[in-house]
């Protein structure tokens, strides 16, 4: 043995460390001992034997299931610059000779085989005699009948080792942790005298996000806003769902592809490599989809459906994350899921057994989604493994968005409910609840209880999202009524709603909120993306086998340009530096010289930065800003325009302070976009360039990054700017003038302000922002759509009513 594990880790793989479990397996094989490994997915199974493999004289045999899994495999592995080959029915009749003969001369250490070929004469007369150091079966669950994707040809496998002159080692790997599933892979297989380790099934980099009592849309909408430039899967519960957001998102112009069962084979395929290959971002699918699919990069899964079961779930969130990044699981519950499962549950072709155990098992995942604990905590106890502390990596655990006691809107809704008598659907229940003058309610005399009209300050959706989350929370109950145009449901009461009712239970929602953090976005990045992006197309190779995110991600911010530097980012070796180092090297190079940065200086100011401040000042120079301010008032005047239309003082004092040479550093002035650098961006470029030959100024470039801009060392927000000033007794419209914001603006901070618990002491005119008319039917539009609304309420009022008098109205109730 040549290398150890460690220097094949770090050479080949260009990882320093090995994961959990990963080292003590491959010692177990090193050491002629057969293993069975129980990882969970994303954990580094292949790893466990790729090494072993390598180190051992001799040939390794993987057993593989898929076929599009094999060629991934053996792409990334000679990629990495390891010698390794399959055989399976996609290679034509030369390349299959080719190989045979390769494998008679000993060039490779690795060869990936379907069980099918096992069976085979011609491939049994090759290997026989061979020195096989290991057979590895990949997705050793396939054995068992138990598993959920059993394959008969599995069985071959036994037979096959037999038959070999001598026997290997023999290993097996799988994420499936059923003690049926375990028992049937050691006695099938026959291991003898295994090793046998089950590894943390903890996926600590996944963030867990369970979300109820939102709009499934428009979280989806805003996230995938959000998180464009990122991998993401969304599962969906049927192909009419699939069909239905794919369409959705095609229609925005988002990259995005689908995948279930009703489509041809050949478009599943072709939808998978594109996403396997970067060309499109966001997979829309049932769960048809996944398995096999090795694509590290996947740094979303939203759920927009829940899962049948939390194996389920946890496989298809498994997804996310393969490359050990920070990943995001969000699934979006709402009560009608439990409907559709239990829909394909009993539309399913299982026996009545069967169908019990899934019953069940949709029962715990239910659970799972109305529990208050760490998700975490139940999903690996579910899995039979232990957390000791609460992960501080789940919705439940984080509460991204504020606890709020909704006990008395709860109590309302129920005591609603509980004088209404009979059961009805939601639809009933909002109506009275917020005062309708619909018919139904009439005739049923709904109008004279207590409760009528009692919800009113609720928006009709609002109500119906918040008798929902009632719902999901196990506060009301749903139940089904068939009737004789198919089954419909209404709501009735249980325990836990009389014990609301009679102040005994106390009802908080944890709301979440969409989370906006961006993974990865600065113009380095890109371009090495981009290259990455040319390299894989080369070599027909997936993106993620040149070098993975994170690997990206730390060049960076390294900017590494020298082979010492690059080795010691995680993710490059010595194989994958030879063949691309110098290629990102150069590009980081480039763009060094091009930014004028030097990289030790940078280097030094992140560090301090992120240790004592996240931010990034600029102090106005007042000279150059004259001079911005006297040519914003020329662009004015010739457009006809307002002078902030043209750039605001804050973009001028922004530029004025860091004094920006050419259009890309131009670009991170913030409020400068394209179509102002079309418009104005070469004017302002000449403008600093002689104003600094000028004054006889170097300027020294640093990039924001995502830094929060403070200039002359105000940190003050503008909402902060306007409160403090209107409590100085300064006229508001004078002080929109000068911050250069709407009057509907500043209207905002203050309602965000009262809102927040202050009371203020200045006055506010708000009368002469509406006229008496416009009063009127501003409140009207309120009362339909909740006074959030504001952008619904715009819409449908005329054009003519401004913003700032809907603001107005709103305003006017709290002063
Ligand atoms: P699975 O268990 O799902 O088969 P893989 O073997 O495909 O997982 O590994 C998932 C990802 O983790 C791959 O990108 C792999 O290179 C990476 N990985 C595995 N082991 C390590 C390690 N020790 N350090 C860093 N990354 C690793």
């Amino acid at each position: 043995m040549e290398l150890k594990p460690i220097d094949i880790l770090s050479k080949y793989y260009g990882y320093s460390s090995f994961r959990k479990g990963q080292e003590n397996i491959i010692n177990s094989i090193i050491d002629n001992k057969d293993v069975l490994a129980i990882m969970p997915t994303g954990g580094g199974k292949s790893i466990c034997y790729q090494v072993p493999a390598l180190c051992l004289d001799g040939i390794t045999i993987v057993i593989s299931p898929l076929i599009s899994l094999m060629k991934d495999q053996v792409d990334n592995l000679r990629a990495s610059g390891i010698e390794a080959t399959y055989i399976n029915s996609s290679l034509s009749q030369n390349e299959y000779l080719k190989i045979l003969n390769d494998i008679k001369e000993d060039k490779y250490k690795l060869l990936y085989v379907a069980p099918e070929r096992l069976d085979s004469r011609e491939f049994m007369d090759l290997v026989k005699d061979k020195n096989i150091s290991q057979v590895a079966v990949d997705e050793a669950h396939c054995i068992s009948s138990w598993g959920h994707d059993f394959r008969k040809s599995y069985q071959i496998i036994p037979y096959f080792i037999k038959k070999l002159k001598k026997r290997p080692i023999v290993t097996a790997f799988t994420a499936t942790a059923s003690l049926e599933v375990r028992n049937d892979i050691l006695n099938i297989l026959e291991l003898n005298k295994p090793d046998v380790y089950i590894t943390g099934f903890d996926r600590e980099n996944l963030f867990i996000n369970i979300i109820k009592s939102s709009s499934k849309n428009r979280y989806l909408l805003d996230y995938i806003e959000n998180h464009q430039n990122e991998s993401g899967i969304i599962y969906a519960a049927t192909r009419k769902e699939v069909e239905n957001i794919y369409e959705g998102l095609l229609k925005r112009n988002y990259k995005v592809s689908k995948y279930h069962a009703g489509l041809s084979n050949e478009e599943r395929a072709f939808n998978q490599e594109k996403f396997v290959k970067d060309e499109i971002k966001i997979m829309v699918a049932t769960n048809a989809f996944g398995m096999g699919i090795d694509k590290f990069n996947v740094r979303w899964v939203i759920h927009y459906n829940m899962p049948q079961s939390i194996e389920n779930y946890y496989q298809e969130i498994g997804r996310a994350g393969r490359d050990n990044e920070k990943s995001e699981c969000i699934l979006l519950f709402m009560p009608g899921d439990v409907h559709i499962q239990k829909y394909l549950i009993d539309v399913g072709i299982e026996n009545t057994n069967r169908k019990k155990i899934q019953y069940k098992k949709l029962q715990q995942m239910v659970d799972l989604v109305h529990s208050n604990n760490c998700y975490r905590k139940s999903i690996l106890e579910y899995f039979g493994e232990e957390l000791k502390e609460d992960c501080q990596n789940c919705s439940n655990c984080l509460s991204e968005g504020e606890i709020t006691d909704k006990t008395i809107d709860a109590q309302k809704v129920i005591s609603c409910i509980f004088r209404m008598k009979r059961s009805f659907g939601t639809t009933m229940i909002v109506d009275v609840l917020r005062g309708s003058r619909n018919k139904k309610v009439l005739e049923q005399n709904f109008n004279n209880l207590s409760t009528y009209g009692i919800m009113k300050d609720y928006s009709n959706e609002e109500l119906k999202t918040f008798i929902n989350t009632l719902i999901a929370h196990g506060y009301l109950e749903v139940v089904e009524n068939i009737g004789t145009r198919g089954s419909y449901p209404t709501i009735r009461l249980n325990d836990k709603s009389m014990k609301v009712l009679k102040g005994e239970l106390k009802v908080q929602f944890k709301e979440s909120k969409v989370s906006i953090v961006k993974y990865m976005e600065n113009e380095l990045y890109e371009k090495l993306v981009e290259l990455r992006a040319n390299i894989a197309r080369e070599n027909n190779i997936a993106p993620y086998m040149v070098f993975g995110d994170a690997t990206l991600n730390n060049m960076t911010k390294t900017y590494a340009t020298t082979k010492e530097e690059m080795l010691n980012i995680s993710g490059v070796g010595e194989i994958k530096y030879e063949r691309y180092g110098k290629y990102f090297e150069d590009i980081i190079e480039k763009y060094l010289i091009e930014k004028n940065i030097d990289k030790n200086e940078v280097i030094k100011i992140e560090e301090n930065s992120s240790q004592d401040s996240e931010f990034f000042e600029v102090t106005t120079d007042k000279d150059l800003f004259e001079k911005l301010k006297q040519y914003r008032i020329k662009k004015a005047k010739e457009e006809n325009v307002l002078s902030y239309m043209i750039l605001n003082l804050t973009t001028l004092k922004e530029i004025s302070g860091r004094y920006p040479l050419n259009e890309e550093q131009l670009k991170d002035i913030s409020g400068v976009g394209p179509v102002k650098i079309e418009k104005y961006g070469q004017d302002i470029i000449k403008l600093v360039k002689e104003y600094t030959q000028e004054k006889n100024i170097t300027p020294k470039w640093q990039e924001k990054n995502k830094l929060k801009l403070i200039i002359d060392g105000d940190n003050r927000k503008n909402s902060e700017i306007v409160l403090d000033l209107l409590n100085q007794n300064k006229n508001i419209d004078d002080i929109c003038e000068e911050l250069e914001i709407s009057i509907s603006t500043s209207l905002g901070y203050v309602y965000d302000y009262i809102k927040s618990g202050n009371s203020i002491n200045f006055n506010l005119n708000l009368k002469k922002y509406y006229s008496d008319d416009e009063r009127e039917i501003i409140l009207n539009a309120i009362n339909n759509f909740g006074e959030n609304n504001i952008r619904k309420i715009k819409y449908v009022l005329p054009d003519e009513i401004k913003y700032e008098s809907i603001r107005a109205v709103i305003l006017e109730k709290y002063l």
